[in-house]
């Protein structure tokens, strides 16, 4: 029984979610409105998405280009107003797709995709706002910007590409104390002007809105084992 959740599952644990979310923001002396969570539904299904969405839940991430475009579409006819982010890595050959069908790109990890997204943007008249991942971790195998990197990359976005920047993303190292992550991503953002913070995910939401957290993403906690 253990990944498998009745659609009941989803709703208490949506409510006991924004409960907690509620609870860190008093803790921490922040107004709620202030804390956007990104109910992230990867490898759920539409009937699963459906139940947040009948609690009036809008604020979506996936991190597959393929998947959202089997899931999403449909979605979308039934709740127009549903804002849907991409929190994973973006080919530059799914540039196109991804453009026409999320809202927020949260993943702008390299030159090159910065570069295929402000030519996406101008061709379509579609200009959404991009979030930069940060590699706050160094991690050799992760995407993102390193820390050295991203004042300069920031500009980069801004200045030459036109992008509408709105904040920065991290994924902490996996064995490592979220909140030096947290910490560093929010120092970056404050000396570049940018307001938005996305960090945060089932295991350590409240300690980002402690440090600042705009955005949370939070999947297994709302949908369940995947
Ligand atoms: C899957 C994913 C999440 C959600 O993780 P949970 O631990 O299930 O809350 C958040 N951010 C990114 C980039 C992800 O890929």
């Amino acid at each position: 029984m253990k990944s498998f959740s009745h659609p009941s599952d989803v709703e208490n644990r949506l409510l006991v979610v924004q409960n907690q979310v509620a609870l860190a923001c008093e803790r921490a002396n922040r107004d709620k409105n202030g804390v956007t969570l990104v109910a992230v539904s990867k490898f759920h299904d539409a009937e699963r998405i459906s139940v947040t969405l009948e609690l009036g839940h809008r604020v979506f991430g996936e991190n597959r280009v393929q998947e959202a475009q089997d899931k999403w579409p449909d979605l979308r006819q039934a709740y127009p107003d549903i804002n849907l982010h991409l929190i994973g890595p973006l080919q530059t050959n799914k540039v196109k797709s991804a453009v026409a069908l999320f809202d927020v790109i949260e993943s702008v990890d390299r030159e090159k995709l910065a570069r295929a997204l402000a030519k996406e943007f101008t061709a379509t008249q579609r200009h959404l706002p991009v979030y930069i991942q940060v590699n706050t971790g160094d991690e050799p195998q992760k995407a993102g910007i390193l820390p050295k990197d991203a004042d300069t990359f920031i500009s980069l976005c801004q200045d030459e590409l036109g992008l509408d920047v709105q904040g920065l993303m991290c994924i902490p190292p996996a064995q490592e104390e979220p909140a030096l992550h947290f910490a560093l991503l929010s120092k970056i953002a404050k000396r570049n002007g940018l307001k938005n913070l996305s960090m945060g995910m089932s295991g350590d939401f409240e300690t980002a809105i402690d440090l600042g957290a705009t955005h949370i993403r939070v999947g297994t906690a709302i949908f369940g084992q995947r």
